[in-house]
C-alpha cells in the first residue's frame, strides 16, 4: 500500500491557495467524534433500522471513506485515539499501547497517568470497579495528563495558530479518550466511576468551572438507578433477537447476559461500571458534551473551536458481550439515537453548516471466539503470561546461563526481558532476542515475533504487516519482542476477568474503521480509495490552512478539501 506523498503535498498547496486563509470559509466548530471499537462495518450493519439524523445523516450527507484502516499493529484505545489526534504513528506519538513497561522506573505505566498532577475531585481517583478496564488498575498514580504524548495534536495546532483564542474541549467516559484528543493545550473531562461524575486533573484547571460543579451536583449517574437497559425495538426485529443468551457472554457482577439488564437501585459497587458497559455511558457523555458546548461557548464566535466527544460504550459492550450479540446490536441502534441527539443540538446552537464533523474509531474489534466457532471459523486463546514456564524458554535460559526470570512482563503486544537479563554484560542481547523470537514463532497462536534489534536494524520484509509493526515501534517504550497472534487468536484474560473478545491486533477486523466527514458544506460522496487514520488530523489541518501536527505523516483527503 504505497501512497503518493507528492500528490499529498500538492493538494496541501492547492488548498492553501484556494480556501485556507479565508476566515469566512472556516467553520465555527470542529466536532471530532471517536467511537471506541466501532469497526468499519458496524454503522451500516443494521442500516434499515437506523433512525433519521444519526448515522444516516453522516452516511447520506457526508464523505464516507469505506476503506479506512489504522496502519499500526497494536490497535488499542490510546494508540488509536492518539493517532487520530496527531496524524502520527505510535512510533512518533509514543502511545505504543494502553500500558508499557517503563525501564527507568521499573514499573508498568498507564498511558495518561502522571504523578505530578492530581484529580480535582478527592476520592474520585480510585475506580469503584476496574474489572473490565485493567489499565485503570495498572496505573500507580491518580494524576492524569497528556505528558506521555510526544507530539502535538490537531487541537494543539488550532490553539497555537490562534494565539490560544480557539477553545478546545475533550470529553469521554475514559480518561485516555478525552486527554488524547484535547492535546497538551485543551481541557479534558472524563467520567469517574468511583464518583459517578465528570472529573479533570489540575494539569488543566485549578478548580472546576461553575457549570461543571452544577452538572455534577445533579448526580448524573443516579438518573439510571432503578432503571433497566431495555431493547429499543421488539426483540424479534433484531438480527440477534433469537440469540440473547450465549455462553461466551460475560455476566459482570450480576448485570446478566439477557435483556433487560438491571442497573439496580444505584447502591451496587458495580453500578457505575454497568452504566459504562451499556448505552447509558454514552448518554452521560452526550449530556456533558452538550453542557460543555453551551457553557464554554464553543462555535459561538469567529474563531473556530474544537470539541472532541469520544463514546466508549460500544467498546465495553463489545468486550463483554461480543460485537455480534443482541446487546451490541441494540447498542448501535441507541448510539445512532445519541448521535442524532448530538447533531440536532449542534444544529440548534451552532448550525451544522457551520460545523465540520469528523467521525472515526480508535480501533475495530474481533468477534468472540465462541461466536466464530459456532460458524465454523477457527479461533482460540493464547496466554503469554504462562510462557516463562514453557520448556523452550527454559532451554534458552539454560543456554544463556540465565538463573532468574527471563521475562519481566508481557504488556500487549510486547514481551519485556527482566532487568537482570538486560544488564547482564555476558549476554549478547541481539543473539538472545533472536533465540526467543525463533522459539516464540513456533508457539501455538503466534503468527509473528519480531525483535526490537531487528526493528532497529531495519531491512525487514516490505509488507503491510511488518510496516504496521514498525509504525508501532518506539525504542524507549517498546519491549524486546513484538508478538502478533494468529488471526482470531486472542488473550481473553482481562486482569482476571474472562471477556468475550479483545482487540489489539494488526488484522483487518481490528484496523478497519469508519472515517466520515460531514457538515460545513461538504458534498456527499462515497470513497473506496484506501486511506489511513493518520490522514484525519492532516486533513483537519489542511482544511483550516494551518500547519500539521508535529509528527503528522497523514495525507490530506482531497475530497474534504474540495469545496
Ligand atoms: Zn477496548
Amino acid at each position: 500500500m504505497q501512497r503518493s506523498r507528492i500528490l499529498g503535498c500538492l493538494s496541501i498547496v492547492a488548498l492553501l491557495v484556494s480556501a485556507g486563509a479565508d476566515a469566512a470559509d472556516k467553520p465555527k466548530l470542529i466536532l471530532q467524534i471517536t467511537v471506541d471499537q466501532l469497526r468499519g462495518d458496524l454503522p451500516t450493519r443494521y442500516y434499515d433500522r437506523l433512525g433519521e439524523g444519526g448515522f444516516r445523516y453522516l452516511w447520506e450527507s457526508g464523505i464516507v471513506y469505506r476503506n479506512a484502516h489504522h496502519a499500526h499493529a497494536n490497535t488499542e484505545t490510546i494508540v488509536g485515539h492518539a493517532t487520530l489526534a496527531t496524524g502520527a504513528h505510535p512510533s512518533n506519538h509514543g502511545m505504543v499501547g494502553n500500558l508499557w513497561f517503563d525501564r527507568e522506573t521499573g514499573f508498568t505505566t498507564y498511558n495518561v497517568e502522571d504523578p505530578n498532577y492530581r484529580l480535582l475531585t478527592a476520592g474520585a481517583s480510585v475506580d469503584a470497579n476496574t474489572e473490565i478496564d485493567p489499565t485503570q488498575r495498572a496505573a500507580r498514580s491518580d494524576g492524569r495528563s497528556p505528558a506521555a504524548l510526544l507530539v502535538t495534536t490537531f487541537s494543539d495546532e488550532l490553539r497555537s495558530n490562534t494565539g490560544g483564542e480557539a477553545k478546545v474541549v475533550g470529553v469521554s467516559v475514559k480518561d485516555r479518550g478525552a486527554i488524547s484528543m484535547a492535546g497538551h493545550s485543551g481541557t479534558a473531562y472524563w467520567f469517574s466511576k468511583a464518583g459517578g461524575e465528570f472529573v479533570t486533573s489540575n494539569y488543566y484547571l485549578d478548580r472546576y468551572p461553575d457549570w461543571v460543579s452544577t452538572f455534577n451536583s445533579t448526580k448524573p449517574a443516579q438518573q439510571f438507578a432503578g432503571k433497566n437497559w431495555e431493547l429499543l425495538h421488539r426483540q424479534e426485529n433484531y438480527l440477534f433477537g433469537e440469540s440473547d443468551d450465549r455462553a461466551w457472554e460475560t455476566d459482570v457482577g450480576g448485570f446478566g447476559r439477557v435483556f433487560p439488564h438491571s442497573y439496580g437501585d444505584g447502591s451496587s459497587p458495580y453500578f457505575t461500571t454497568w452504566l459504562t458497559l451499556s448505552p447509558a455511558g454514552d448518554e452521560l457523555v452526550l449530556d456533558f458534551a452538550k453542557q460543555a458546548l453551551v457553557e464554554e461557548q464553543l462555535g459561538m464566535d469567529a474563531v473556530t473551536d474544537y470539541l472532541s466527544v469520544s463514546f466508549s460504550s460500544t467498546d465495553y459492550v463489545g468486550h463483554v458481550f461480543g460485537p455480534s450479540s443482541l446487546e451490541a446490536e441494540d447498542n448501535i441502534l441507541r448510539l445512532d439515537r445519541t448521535l442524532a441527539d448530538l447533531f440536532a443540538f449542534v444544529d440548534r446552537e451552532v448550525g451544522l453548516e457551520n460545523t465540520l464533523i469528523v467521525l472515526s474509531a480508535d480501533h475495530g474489534g474481533p468477534d468472540a471466539p465462541g461466536y466464530l466457532k459456532s460458524l465454523g471459523i477457527p479461533a482460540g486463546y493464547v496466554d503469554p503470561k504462562s510462557w516463562e514456564k514453557e520448556s523452550a524458554i527454559a532451554r534458552i535460559k539454560a543456554s544463556f546461563n540465565i538463573k532468574g526470570e527471563l521475562i519481566e512482563t508481557y504488556e500487549h503486544p510486547y514481551l519485556y526481558f527482566s532487568a537482570d537479563v538486560k544488564n547482564d554484560k555476558q549476554i549478547d542481547q541481539e543473539v538472545l532476542e533472536a533465540a526467543v523470537v525463533e522459539e516464540l514463532s513456533r508457539f501455538q497462536g503466534v503468527s509473528l515475533a519480531v525483535s526490537s534489534s531487528a526493528l532497529r536494524r531495519g531491512n525487514l520484509p516490505d509488507n503491510a504487516l511488518y510496516r504496521s509493526v514498525i509504525n508501532n515501534f518506539n525504542s524507549k517504550r517498546s519491549g524486546e519482542v513484538f508478538i502478533v497472534f494468529e488471526p482470531n487468536w486472542f488473550i481473553n484474560d482481562f486482569d482476571g476477568l474472562t471477556v468475550a473478545s479483545t482487540h489489539g491486533s494488526p488484522w483487518n477486523y481490528d484496523t478497519y474503521v469508519p472515517v466520515v466527514f460531514a457538515g460545513a458544506g461538504v458534498n456527499a460522496q462515497i470513497v473506496d480509495r484506501a486511506v489511513q487514520t493518520v490522514d484525519v488530523a492532516a486533513t483537519l489541518s489542511a482544511y483550516m490552512g494551518i500547519k500539521p501536527p508535529s509528527g503528522s505523516v497523514g495525507i490530506p483527503l482531497t475530497e474534504v478539501l474540495d469545496r
